[in-house]
């Protein structure tokens, strides 16, 4: 979750391009390669870029946490969405902030076509909360399906979070309410929303962790194929410089702080056992992790 103050940023996004080609019209398109673990490829799609300020840290000091973050009193992060392609199925992970007038985003569209794919070709859409920057990419400019051939599936526990009959979402949040209603509803109206329970089986080799927390339903999605597993981590973390060394500093806008610890604490365990590829919303890369002192160190996954 982001606070309008915090997206004042209008940085360039940056996008890894691994390779471009010149187009018989003249036109030079870039050109994403992806990631092969097993039968499964993984693309990261950079929506857009939003500066994190150090002080929503939890559990640091000040100076440490400046010292971490390279000398900055913020950490510009990407916001990403994940495509995977798996026995058949196109999958995407989480839509980016869509276009903002406050922000340079809503770049998803275009990292789609980088990667050669067509908005009708994603057959599955999964969230892993929802935060604005998370499902601002789920609808065109004129309020319709930007996905029209998808089916959209949500963790029940983040539906019940959000919108649950009567409400028990903190007042400040609450605001948030219709517009949420209204997004989900054009989905609905076709047939194509769903929700799930944690832990479900969504596809072959997709299942649902839910690793609540940040938000009451926060759902992390693990991929696995021949051995080899991508974990699309959402908000199970925002800062890399500082939460892989100290996965017990938390964000104050964690809706439970000491939840989002536990279930971080647990799941880093688990991927630096299995050797999963960590595929973080605001991380800027692909990553795995082994267990350094009390914390993890990173080793980078290049496509
Ligand atoms: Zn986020």
């Amino acid at each position: 979750m982001l606070t309008r103050s915090l997206l004042i940023s209008l940085l360039m996004p940056v996008v890894a391009m691994t390779q471009s080609a010149i187009e018989p019209g003249g036109v030079k398109t870039a050109h994403i390669e992806p990631l092969r673990l097993g039968q499964m490829q993984v693309w990261t799609l950079k929506d857009g870029e939003i500066p994190l300020e150090a002080s929503l840290l939890k559990g640091l000091a000040p100076a440490d946490a400046r010292r971490m973050l390279g000398g900055k009193d913020a950490a510009v992060t990407p916001v990403n969405a994940y495509l995977v392609r798996l026995g058949g199925k196109t999958v995407l992970v989480d839509t980016g902030i869509g276009k903002n007038p406050e922000v340079d985003a809503g770049h998803l569209m275009e990292r789609l076509a980088e990667a050669g794919v067509a908005p009708t070709d994603i057959d599955l859409i999964v969230i892993t909360h929802y935060h604005f920057d998370h499902i601002g990419g789920l609808l065109k400019a004129d309020g319709s399906r930007a996905f029209p051939k998808a089916k959209l599936l949500v963790p029940r526990r983040e539906q019940a979070f959000w919108l649950g009959e009567p409400t028990t979402l903190p007042e400040r949040l609450r605001e948030r309410i219709p517009k949420l209603k209204a997004l989900f509803a054009v989905y609905e109206k076709e047939g194509a929303f769903g929700t799930f329970e944690d832990g479900a089986e969504l596809l072959p080799g997709l299942r649902a962790i839910a690793a609540h927390g940040h938000t009451g339903g926060h759902t992390v999605y693990a991929f696995s194929s021949e051995g080899r597993e991508l974990w699309c981590l959402g908000d199970l973390m925002h800062f890399g410089a500082v939460q892989f060394e100290r996965p017990e500093v938390g964000v104050s806008f964690d809706a439970d702080g000491e939840q989002a610890i536990r279930i971080r604490q647990e799941l880093f365990r688990k991927a630096a056992q299995s050797k999963a590829v960590l595929a973080g919303a605001h991380l800027p890369r692909l990553v795995r992790i082994e267990a350094k002192g009390s914390g993890y160190s990173t080793v980078p996954v290049v496509p």
